[in-house]
């Protein structure tokens, strides 16, 4: 059992559980595999446009983290291997911000996601997942559910296709993370052929997916990202699936894996 998708101290909007406490759990439960992949720093020159500022881990801290991460991988390496990772991400425009964070950082990782949680509307930055508030805002700015999903999947195929380098991470994060707040605003009928437009784009790029439990828990959401149809399309079109905890806390380790399908994860 491989977790690819696990938060740390690091995390400026988690928990401050210890890295060990989270490697504990996981032995626990019998993972023979977890990643930490905290939040990276966002590009120097993005404005986090969140109220917290906190979407990404303090710049300052980075190097701390790695280090950590690190030691706690020697420490518990007979019993489970623990991968060096951060969740990346992709910002529409600041792709040579990101590449040269990449270049410097990336040969210190192990494992990787990248992730959008930020698009761009007229002139604005909205964090599609920060609050039910905000993602009415950005409703309201992108005219239609139908643009704003769009506009998500638009996003989502130019982080394939983005140069960011040798050290570009290779798997998607929550690609159906626009639905997050879906039984408060329903999604467009066609966000769905979108998705599955979308697996072809992850495919010709051979990257893989986070098949990420934290979706099932919010309570406007009950979903795994992706949910069950679309994975089962990905894994049929032979996109590799891996389990994703997103946990914020120790405690959310393995969260929702019951409720995904595990023959499709590899
Ligand atoms: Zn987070
Ligand atoms: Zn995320």
């Amino acid at each position: 059992m491989i977790d690819g998708h696990i938060h740390s101290p690091y995390c400026p909007h988690g928990t401050s559980d210890s890295l060990e406490s989270y490697v504990e759990q996981a032995i626990k439960t019998g993972y023979t595999s977890m990643t930490f992949t905290e939040h990276a720093p966002l590009p120097p020159s993005f404005n986090d446009p969140v109220p917290t500022k906190d979407s990404g881990m303090n710049p300052r801290l980075l190097e701390a983290y790695i280090n950590n991460v690190r030691n706690v991988k020697k420490t518990y390496e007979s019993d489970i291997e623990v991968k060096v990772g951060l969740e990346v991400d992709y910002i529409s425009g600041f792709e040579e911000e990101t590449k040269l964070f990449l270049d410097e950082y990336g040969r210190f990782l192990d494992d990787s996601i990248l992730s959008v949680h930020f698009l761009p509307i007229k002139k604005d930055w909205y964090c599609i997942d920060y609050s039910a508030s905000v993602y009415r805002e950005a409703l309201a700015a992108s005219g239609s559910p139908n643009n704003l999903y769009q506009l998500y999947y638009d996003v989502l195929v130019q982080s394939i296709s983005a140069d960011l380098g040798v050290h570009k991470p290779n798997r998607i994060g929550h690609m159906t993370l626009i639905k997050k707040f879906q039984q408060l605003y329903e999604p467009p009928v066609a966000w769905e052929q979108m998705a599955i437009d979308f697996l072809d784009h992850v495919k010709e790029g051979s990257m893989t997916l986070d098949y990420n439990g934290a979706g099932m828990y919010k309570e406007h959401c009950k979903e795994a990202y992706p949910p069950l149809k679309i994975a089962r399309k990905a894994s049929a079109k032979g996109i590799p699936l891996i389990y994703g905890s997103d946990a914020h806390s120790s405690s959310a380790i393995t969260q929702d894996y019951d409720g995904l399908d595990s023959s499709l994860i590899r």
